[in-house]
């Protein structure tokens, strides 16, 4: 589609080398000019001026769960890019569960592409996934342009998404290798989860001594050895105890192609702070303690992570026994996922601002390292010429408080209720074009990029 030309100003425009005030053209979707501030002029373009509010590139969000088709009650792909594009997130790459067929086979990929044309508000693609006995599936899924393979070590928390036990992964990830692929790895052990103490009930303490952080040290020893003996490329998921940080370290030293992530709910919650019976803060693995936290925050700022990503990973409300609806508050039977997509950039901005981190770093978090991550970083996770046009105006210095009613995802149930965060989207730009959440969804979906 043919757009006029559009220059957007801002005093801080968040640039691959650092924040500074610019002016960004903007044509036919894409970047064509970086220039100083106040240097194009208008002429047929039209002229945004943004002030003092920041332009960032639009997040790229490798982890979310839509769950469309099948438990679209829990999540569906209009209500999911809608809230990402609420919370300035232009792209999206959608896990192979929760949805109803898994994608681990063509057809269950052809159904998630089929039943999400026409709906997403923001750009969109595809994980595969890797489970007990469909080795086979991978190439053709891989050729058919999902991003990577998920696989789980534990129980997944849905019976049509099978953990895989140490022969299935090796042949998983030997496969992987094979194929050029990446391997996503959801990271728990089951041995150590089974021998940890299992208290059901209302008290946080009890859920979190259940999914002890030897579960996910254990698992990512494991993974990290098979990896090493297969020659996979593997990236860890949600990482939420910093036990695994040495393991990862060593291997990286050790020559294994190892990345791994964290999530805004690791970075900014607490166990210390999560009441007894509120289990929208039930999530797999845990939030952990403050120290944790800080341990956490240090990897990310030297590089250890290769992003934050937020395992949007929401259901039903009575799937999570909230106790304000009359369930029971039990940590144990509740479902495990935070549904925080619209709220994962002004959550992180405001733990990072308070431990001196800017925007800059913020933007490498959530934008450059997912893109690169999933090989979008040609085209998404930068303010840089020849890039889509995926923008975000954010106001750093505003400040809000969570009202779950302001939500865009399907249930709006979420931990972040009630916090006073900072930072607000303004305005969310996809390829050129403003997205209007109340208006039509002009998002696409897209494709693993061949190889160049
Ligand atoms: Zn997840």
């Amino acid at each position: 589609m043919q757009q006029s030309p559009a220059v957007i100003r801002s005093r801080r425009v968040v640039l691959p080398d650092g924040e500074r005030p610019a002016d960004v053209l903007v044509r036919d979707g894409r970047i064509e000019q970086v220039a100083a501030h106040g240097s194009l002029l208008a002429g047929d373009a039209h002229l945004t001026d943004l002030g003092e509010c920041a332009l960032l590139p639009g997040l790229v969000d490798t982890h979310v769960h839509v769950n469309e088709p099948g438990r679209t009650e829990w999540e569906g792909f209009a209500t999911a890019t809608r809230a990402a594009a609420a919370g300035g997130v232009t792209t999206i790459i959608d896990m192979p569960l929760n949805s109803i067929p898994p994608t681990t086979t063509l057809a269950g990929l052809a159904a998630k592409r089929g039943i999400a044309e026409g709906q997403a508000w923001v750009d969109l693609g595809f994980w595969g996934g890797a489970i007990p006995g469909n080795a086979g599936d991978l190439e053709p899924l891989h050729e058919a342009g999902v991003f990577g393979f998920k696989s789980f070590l534990a129980p997944s928390g849905v019976d049509e998404f099978p953990h895989v036990e140490q022969a299935d992964l090796e042949k998983a990830l030997a496969e992987q290798a094979r194929i050029g692929a990446l391997a996503i790895i959801h990271a728990e052990d089951p041995a150590v989860l089974a021998a940890a103490p299992q208290h059901p009930g209302v008290h946080y303490r009890d859920f979190l001594a259940s999914r002890p952080d030897d579960a996910e040290a254990a698992a990512v020893a494991r993974l990290l050895d098979t990896a090493r003996r297969t020659g996979a490329r593997v990236h860890i998921l949600h990482v939420s105890s910093a036990a695994v940080l040495p393991l990862l370290a060593q291997a990286r030293a050790d020559g294994v192609q190892v990345t791994a992530e964290t999530c805004p709910h690791y970075l900014t919650l607490t166990a210390e702070e999560v009441p007894d019976g509120d289990t929208a803060f039930k999530c797999c693995p845990p939030i952990r303690d403050e120290s944790n936290r800080d341990r956490l925050w240090a990897a990310l700022a030297a590089g250890e992570f290769i992003g934050v990503v937020s395992d949007h990973s929401p259901s039903t409300p009575n799937l999570k026994l909230l106790q304000s609806l009359g369930g029971s508050g039990d940590f144990a039977a509740a479902w495990g996922g935070i549904a925080s997509l619209q709220l994962g950039l002004p959550a992180i901005w405001t733990e990072a601002r308070r431990r001196g981190h800017t925007l800059a770093d913020v933007v490498r978090w959530m934008s450059a390292g997912p893109a690169s991550l999933v090989g979008l970083d040609g085209s998404k996770g930068a303010i840089a010429v020849g890039h889509d046009a995926d923008l975000v105006a954010f106001d750093p210095d505003a400040e809000f408080s969570v009202d779950p009613a302001g939500l865009h995802h399907r249930n709006p149930v979420t931990p972040y209720a009630g916090r006073t965060l900072s930072g607000a989207v303004r305005t969310t730009w996809l390829r050129g074009r403003v997205v209007d959440v109340h208006g039509e969804p002009f998002g696409r979906q897209i494709r693993r990029p061949l190889p160049s």
